[in-house]
């Protein structure tokens, strides 16, 4: 079995404890992954502590913490193939995903690089004749990031970068359930440079590992990607140390599809949108709302493109869907099909798991048009389910988008440039995609608002979060 180990202080060490992780291809163990309990926490925070206030990294300037990243999105570049292999092994994400992401995660190092040395500040023009005033943006500190299995290095990118290129300093949580590249990723940041205990990578169970960390005096900000229900426990626990957040949670997001169309590009981008990454993906547009006049029409085109899909062993070039993570995703999945099916919801496809071992559900399409208590119109689940509602007009469409407690992403579908931009204006999100959907770029920020979370990712807004001003006021 593949042993991996944590990264403290600028040291390769083993955990307090161990554990096995599954192939979900296979549902056999394959590697034995180190498990940090609350001295291993401690250890890494006062480590990131020391480090925050070292001249080695404190006396550093922007310009050279955009070198030690840009080093680094260079190491990822090189080491693409075996991170996308770990992680698919890992997480049971198929290589052609895995393989495609890493090109982003080192574009994501590579922006905030360029970003370091351009976080400023400002001058104010005060209307006292003998003062001189102008703000600092400081780093926050030390910061805790905590990550879900589903695409762990993108999701520790997006939150290292920024810090990193801010001038703070990372204790980073790989999830229990496929750390695997996450903890291949420490050998980079090891040889690109950065000081010890700058960036330390530990994995372990959310309620040692996790609450170690969250409730840690000497952290600062905690950035969370993860479920609401963690979230609010995170926020409890730091809140103790009034640690700021940045919460990054789950959606249940809309994809709106009008009658006129490009039915056969919606559909496309529909299929990619939901069972992309097996479903288990944030921003996954889980919640089909098309137009009743055009519904079935639609629905036939998705069930055709769902039945088609390859699914597979997720290290096959030509596999077009894998499993899901772990065995208590698909238990869940199966139990809110059929608890969908009892509530009324039409079975378009799928709907089975698959034959064998591994963690594998079919591509599942459910109308709930005539079943809106349907236990999969409400919550987030993450897996490769659809479900359908039919609308009757424009009004009608934002009234079913707008009725969910998430708020991450929406898709729209239209030919009607007008109504594209009412729409834009009326639904609740943080990214709205207008005929096409999952499109991201390091520049542009992504987030949501009620339960999907708060703060942003990406872009300049990003860097911001990890920074603190500081008044300085001069009298001349
Ligand atoms: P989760 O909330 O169960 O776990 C996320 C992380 O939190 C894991 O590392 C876990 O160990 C840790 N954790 C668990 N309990 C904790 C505690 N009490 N204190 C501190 N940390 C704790 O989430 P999951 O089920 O692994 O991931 C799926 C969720 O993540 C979904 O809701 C999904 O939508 C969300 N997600 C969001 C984004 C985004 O960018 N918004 C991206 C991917 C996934």
């Amino acid at each position: 079995m593949e042993r991996f180990q944590h990264y403290i202080d600028g040291r390769f060490e083993d955990g307090s404890a161990s554990f096995e992780s599954l192939d979900p291809a296979t549902g056999e163990p394959w590697a034995l992954m180190p498990e940090a309990r609350a001295e291993d926490v401690d250890r890494a925070v006062r480590a990131a502590h020391r480090a925050f206030h070292a001249s080695e990294w404190a006396g550093l300037t922007a310009t050279a913490r955009g070198r030690l990243l840009l080093r680094l999105a260079d190491l990822v570049q090189t080491a693409a193939p075996r991170l996308a292999q770990l992680e698919t092994r890992d997480t049971g994400k198929i290589i052609r995903e895995t393989s495609a992401q890493i090109a982003y995660v080192a574009e994501y190092y590579r922006y905030y690089a360029g970003l370091a040395d351009k976080i400023e500040g400002a001058h104010l023009p005060i209307d006292k004749p003998d003062m001189e005033v102008w703000l600092r943006r400081e780093p926050v500190g030390v910061v805790a990031a905590i990550v879900p299995w589903n695409s762990q290095l993108f999701l520790s990118a997006v939150k290292l970068g920024p810090a990193l290129a801010a001038g703070c300093t990372v204790v980073l949580k790989a999830s229990e359930d496929g750390p695997a590249p996450l903890l291949a990723f420490a050998r980079l940041v090891h040889e690109a440079g950065f000081p010890p205990g700058v960036v330390n990578i530990l994995t372990g169970f959310g309620p040692t590992c996790g609450v170690a960390l969250t409730t840690h005096p000497l952290v600062n900000h905690v950035a969370f990607t993860g479920g609401p229900e963690t979230a609010r426990a995170v926020v409890r626990n730091s809140a103790e140390n009034l640690a700021s957040t940045s919460l990054e949670l789950g959606g249940k997001s809309p994809f709106l599809v009008f009658a006129d169309a490009d039915l056969d590009s919606a559909a496309n981008a529909q299929v990619s949108g939901i069972f992309a990454a097996t479903g288990q993906s944030c921003v996954a547009g889980s919640r089909l709302l098309v137009e009743r006049r055009v519904r079935d029409a639609f629905l036939d085109k998705l069930r055709l493109k769902a039945e088609a899909i390859r699914v597979g062993a997720p290290h096959e070039m030509s596999t077009e869907m894998g499993p899901l993570c772990t065995r208590r995703q698909r238990d869940r999945m199966v139990d809110v099909i059929r608890a969908s099916v009892a509530a009324g919801a039409r079975l378009v496809t799928g709907g089975g798991t698959w034959e064998g071992p591994g963690f594998f559900v079919q591509p599942t399409i459910l109308d709930c048009t005539e079943a809106p208590q349907a236990p999969c119109l409400g919550t987030e689940i993450f897996g490769p389910v659809l479900s359908v509602q039919a609308f009757d007009d424009e009004d009608h469409a934002v009234h079913l988008a707008n009725g969910s407690p998430y708020g991450f992403a929406a898709g729209i579908f239209t030919t009607n440039l007008t109504r594209a931009h009412r729409l834009v204006r009326r639904l609740r999100a943080g990214v709205v995609w207008v005929n096409t959907y999952r499109a991201i770029s390091p520049i542009a920020p992504f987030g949501g608002h009620g339960l999907s979370g708060h703060g942003r990712e990406g872009g300049l807004a990003a860097a911001l979060d990890y920074t603190t001003i500081k008044t300085v006021w001069l009298r001349i």
